[in-house]
């Protein structure tokens, strides 16, 4: 542990920090500081800021303050106090200050402030001597007392409230601005008395006592349990702690030609080039975003205070040049004279991103290479699918994991039939299920959406509803279904098949209310954001795609290829499915050839049509990887059939004794560790044979007809060993061979998704053309986690006690499983300097992880259509970056 050393410096002038000193001074400290020195200190109130590692030694000891760290501040104050010309309690004409947080990420409401600091019993005349403003001073100081015990001393703000509302029906008023000076004299006698029946003392009249108290109760704030959840949620470490500022008070409630406000340097919704923004005359900033008095728009600022409304906009766009970014700013406006307060990039949603981003490299304000940086890659899911309208107003039913983005609504069913059903009646459904299967799928194709009761973002539901576009919320682990009764039950409330329910996949909502929904938005200023996005960037971008509409999809959103076709699901169709389970229970080679005979035709005419989107591009091709008994009922429900058949002498029994022989012979304990993946290729290569004619005779068909003949890419899913791949490679050259084509593109190469595949890379390598990094199972062989569980077991709590702080599943684990990848990635080559690298697992459409894959040296990323335009900016924004 490292110790701050005695002689570090705590405190800052605003005249001493910079843009640069974030981390030490916070956001807020740094960016006064800058803008002192752009705007000049008349525009800037005065002040200095207390270190971040003021506020992590405080934490350290235990709650009490480094040593040195008073003096410093009284220096400080001192310097103020000569460069104002007043004193912090003057009873002639006192410095008032404010007492701020200040983070180095913004945490908005989480973290405390105090105003008005310095008016005492005396203060508060000569303040109101000094401005002739009795009313203003006695607002002022009992608003700080309002503040100073709420903030520092946990008098109870409803104690607060209440008093006002005795004040003003005393007064025989509405409004607190109606309060007389005597009605505002009382009312701070009244907050006085509460706050020393809550702590048993009388209120602090000495201004340096009122400070420290005030600085330590900013420091404490950071470890409020507001703001503990808040950086949860956020992920900002604990360790960072907070800087404390304090500033001169400028006063936007000295009457009418005073005001306080917030101005965007840009339209913060729709990143249109007006400045945007609120702010209320005669009033504190407190005033402003608290909710008590209604701010009017800072267009109409313009008709009452001209001047001072010209000189705001000028700023505003001297603070948006100079930053290169959208600005988010606070100002006052005192007695005519306007005082910024402070700035900071503006969070914006994706469709102002984008528009910011757009105009201002039109205007010249920023590069095609900085624009991009200013856009949150991941926020651009919101413009691929249709969301809660912005304003909707709903009650939430119940929460689960955002499994994949988007929103939709629709009436209840409970199985995929009927989904399908409803759909060919043209009517809008969900499915909820408690879990979802593979032969669910034509239920998401027919559904508007998903909604689990179990499972998590890299369940089976959320993994297929992702590559479909379909809104899934998964996990929704409040949902009681009794899929026999056909109703979902949760908190009290039943619900049946039939009822309306939406979901946001985006957020894990579930609501019963009828929200209304707002359709995408791939607007001309997207398109040329990804049109430099693609000119930037290094790393490829395809797609995981299993269907033509899916390929057809990624390709109209930028795919270069298909990086990952699952063709477990070529078999589960409903015309396919009686074929494939004649096939797994065939007894004797010859059997099973007959019904892979059967299935060809299928596979091929699938292959033909994923080929003929693709025109040319390399399309990967995996061979069957799950476990056959996936394919067959389960254990229960053919043994049920089995007990039925028995009872009712029906013919089929011998039929169904047989196929509960073959499910129990199939059955695993470990199904994913199990007779998957290669092993299937090995024991059966007839259907591995089956799969590769079919793929090698629609190649040519396709190249036949439109001229275009793909890249093939044959790959083999869960080697780990390098004979394995050797072996599969043979085979796939003796059906070329077979099939005669020798004009044809074909490479073989590995999925790379177990930790051995890994450590013996450059062996695996010898006998493969390219790697693709599987990161869900390589997540899962790794870290020993179940994909399909954890996020609804144990994962929240790992969250919580920060033994992670995300899902590995969302996001590569860098240290670990990442280090996995670029060690692969790195003897592989070293075996063969030209192997190709990709990645296909879900973490291909994380920006995050993409920008760890750049680094790693793959050529591409693989991921679901709807990521594709993400996956492409997000890889610009990692070659800028590099
Ligand atoms: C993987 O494991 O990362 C992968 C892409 O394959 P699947 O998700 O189909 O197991
Ligand atoms: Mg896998």
């Amino acid at each position: 542990m490292t110790e701050v050393a005695s002689d570090t410096k705590y405190v800052y002038d605003f005249s001493e920090g910079s843009r640069d000193m974030r981390d030490l001074l916070g956001g807020k400290g740094a960016n006064v500081a800058e803008m002192t020195r752009i705007l000049g200190a008349e525009r800037v109130p005065a002040g200095f800021t207390i270190t971040t590692e003021a506020c992590v030694a405080y934490m350290k000891a235990g709650q009490k303050e480094p040593e040195g760290l008073d003096r410093e501040v009284a220096e400080a104050l001192g310097r103020l106090e000569e460069h104002t010309g007043k004193r912090l309690g003057d009873s002639g004409d006192p410095l008032l200050v404010s007492v701020r947080s200040g983070a180095r990420e913004s945490m908005p409401g989480m973290l405390d402030t105090v105003l008005n600091l310095g008016l005492n019993d005396e203060s508060v005349e000569g303040l109101a001597s000094k401005t002739g403003n009795e009313r203003f001073a006695w607002d002022s100081y009992r608003r700080f007392v309002q503040m100073f015990g709420n903030v520092c001393r946990g008098v109870p703000g409803d104690q607060i409230e209440d008093a006002i509302k005795a004040q003003k029906k005393e007064a025989g008023v509405k409004d607190d601005t109606e309060l007389s000076v005597d009605d505002l004299k009382a009312l701070t006698g009244r907050f006085k008395d509460i706050y020393q029946d809550k702590t048993g003392e009388e209120f602090p009249q000495d201004p340096q006592e009122q400070l420290s108290q005030a600085i330590r109760a900013v420091f404490d704030s950071w470890t409020g349990p507001r703001a503990v959840e808040y950086r949860r949620i956020n992920r900002i470490p604990d360790e960072w702690g907070t800087a404390v500022n304090v500033q001169q008070m400028v006063f936007g409630n000295k009457g009418d030609s005073s005001c306080s406000g917030v101005a965007f340097s840009r339209d913060e919704v729709t990143g249109e080039p007006e400045p945007s923004g609120d702010f209320l005359i005669n009033a504190q900033g407190e005033d402003v975003v608290s909710g008590v008095r209604t701010p009017k728009d800072i267009s109409e600022m313009r008709d009452v205070m001209p001047e001072a409304h010209g000189e705001l906009m000028k700023i505003l766009r001297e603070l948006e040049s100079h930053y290169k970014d959208m600005q988010d700013t606070e100002f006052t406006v005192e007695e005519g004279r306007l005082y910024m307060l402070q700035t900071r990039d503006a969070k914006r949603p994706a469709q102002a991103a984008v528009r910011f981003a757009v105009d201002a490299v039109d205007e010249g304000l920023l590069t095609k290479e900085e624009a991009i940086t200013t856009i949150d890659a991941g926020s651009l899911d919101a413009l691929l699918h249709p969301t809660f309208a912005h304003d909707a107003q709903y009650e939430c039913l119940a929460k689960g994991v955002a499994a994949s983005p988007g929103a939709a609504k629709g009436e209840i069913v409970f199985t995929a039939d009927d989904a399908v059903a409803a759909k060919d009646q043209g009517r809008d459904v969900i499915l909820v299920r408690p879990f979802t299967e593979a032969d669910d799928v034509a239920g998401f194709f027919a559904a508007k959406g998903v909604l689990t009761s179990e499972g998590g973002k890299a369940s089976h539901a959320a993994l297929v509803a992702r590559g479909m576009g379909r809104p899934a919320v998964a996990g929704a682990s409040d949902l009681e279904i009794d899929l026999s009764a056909k109703t979902v039950s949760v908190n009290g409330t039943t619900l049946k098949e039939g009822d309306l329910i939406a979901i946001d996949g985006s957020i894990g909502v579930v609501t019963q209310d009828d929200v209304e929904l707002v359709e995408p938005d791939i607007n001309e200023n997207f398109e040329r954001v990804l049109e430099w996005s693609d000119e930037i960037r290094r790393l490829g971008v395809r797609t995981n795609a299993d269907t033509p509409e899916d390929a057809k999809r990624a390709r109209a959103y930028g795919a270069e290829g298909i990086g990952l076709c699952r063709t477990e699901h070529m078999f589960m169709a409903q015309d396919r499915q009686p074929k494939m389970r004649e096939m797994i229970m065939a007894e004797s080679e010859e059997d099973r050839r007959k019904a892979l005979a059967e299935l060809l035709p299928h596979q091929q005419e699938d292959f033909e049509g994923l080929f003929e989107e693709m025109a040319g591009l390399p399309v990967t091709i995996r061979l069957l990887d799950p476990p056959l008994h996936e394919f067959l009922p389960g254990v229960e429900e053919v043994a049920q059939d089995v007990e039925r058949a028995r009872i009712e002498r029906t013919e089929d029994l011998e039929e169904l004794e047989r196929t509960l022989d073959r499910v129990h012979h199939l059955a695993e304990t470990n199904p994913m560790l199990g007779t998957r993946g290669v092993r299937l290729g090995i024991l059966h290569p007839e259907i591995y044979e089956m799969q590769v004619e079919a793929i090698v005779r629609a190649a040519r068909t396709v190249g036949e007809r439109t001229g275009k003949p793909p890249k093939i890419e044959i790959m083999i899913p869960l080697v780990a060993y390098e004979r394995e791949l050797a072996l599969m490679r043979e085979m796939v050259e003796s059906v070329c061979a077979q099939e005669g084509d020798e004009s044809l593109e074909l490479t073989v190469g590995t999925m790379i998704e177990l930790p051995r595949a890994c450590f013996v890379a450059d062996r695996i390598a010898e006998v493969a053309d390219f790697f693709s990094f599987g990161t869900n199972d390589l997540t899962q062989t790794a870290l020993g986690f179940s994909r399909d569980d954890v996020e609804g077991s144990f994962l929240p709590r790992y969250i919580e006690t920060k033994v992670v702080d995300r899902s590995p599943f969302e996001t590569i684990d860098q240290p670990g499983v990442g280090w996995l990848v670029r060690l692969a990635a790195w003897v592989g080559r070293e075996a063969k300097p030209d192997l190709q690298l990709g990645i296909c697992g879900e973490h291909g459409g994380d920006p995050e992880s993409i920008a760890f894959f750049a680094l790693a040296g793959l050529d591409y990323v693989s991921c679901s259509p709807f990521r594709v335009p993400i996956a492409r900016v997000a890889a610009a924004q990692a070659a800028i970056d590099s």
